[in-house]
């Protein structure tokens, strides 16, 4: 029998935010303070800037803190890189590797991104993976065949299930207000789900499959519904609290 997940709709900031927004971060912790997530855990990944001053504001709340990459090494001369070690220090208790943005931003391989993974673990943060295709992937047929490599390279060995988070974002539906269908979210989550019995340790039903890729308050019902979709890593609509709100609520009544 499936193990029950509890879903998980974190917010990406990206390289946006500044002390102002903080009270975003404050709205979005009274959000889940009153319940509106339902049985939905809610994480939040600012600039690593607002790291520590978000983690004062959410001590003794519910909502979580994640980084939005990290580097491989736990210290030493990185120039203007970040330690998972530092990120779990600040308040952190996720990060993002992966984002495809990192990746084509920064070159980051599959390699890079399963360092950073192994980062993670070592710092006692959970990981949430970001894999996908692109538009000429999607369009050639070979998004399982990517997906599945990208997944096979960038997991650490024996990665603990309980401390996995996967978050599939076809590259072109990210921040173009286009999105897969729900049969094509269904299928590649159900791919993603197979998969990874051969890589993790523990049970692979226990690791969280998100959607991501212009999620908003407006499709989050048709996009969440898709079997296998434990909840979603949102970019945009994540910066507002009343914007992120609607999405959160998709589980309140779950
Ligand atoms: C993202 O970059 O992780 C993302 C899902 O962005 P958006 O929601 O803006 O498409």
């Amino acid at each position: 029998m499936a193990e029950q997940r509890r879903p998980l709709v974190a917010g990406n900031w990206k390289m946006n935010g500044c002390v102002a927004d903080l009270d975003e971060i404050a709205a979005i912790r009274d959000h889940v303070a009153s319940g509106a997530a339902g049985i939905a855990e809610v994480a939040v990944c600012p600039p690593a800037t607002l790291l520590m001053a978000a983690a004062r504001l959410c001590a003794d709340s519910a909502l979580r803190l994640g980084g939005q990459d990290c580097h491989a090494a736990p210290n030493g001369a990185h120039t203007g890189d970040i330690a998972a070690e530092m990120l779990k220090d600040a308040g952190a208790s996720y990060v993002i590797v992966g984002h495809s943005e990192r990746r084509a931003d920064h070159a980051e391989t599959d390699a890079d991104v399963r360092a950073k993974a192994a980062a993670a673990l070592r710092a006692g943060l959970s990981v949430i993976l970001c894999v996908g295709e692109s538009r000429a992937e999607h369009e050639a047929g070979e998004a399982l065949a990517k997906v599945g490599a990208q997944l096979a390279q960038s997991l650490p060995e024996g990665i603990p299930a309980d401390r996995l988070v996967i978050a599939y974002e076809p590259i072109w539906a990210i921040g173009t207000g286009v999105t897969p269908t729900r049969g094509h979210i269904a299928a590649m989550h159900g791919f993603l789900r197979d998969e990874l019995r051969h890589h993790v340790a523990g049970s692979a039903d226990a690791v969280r499959l998100l959607y991501g890729g212009s999620v908003k308050p407006g499709n989050a019902d048709e996009l969440l519904n898709a079997s296998n979709v434990d909840g979603t890593l949102v970019g945009g609509a994540s910066l507002k609290a009343e914007e992120f709100l609607p999405i959160m609520q998709f589980y309140s009544n779950r």
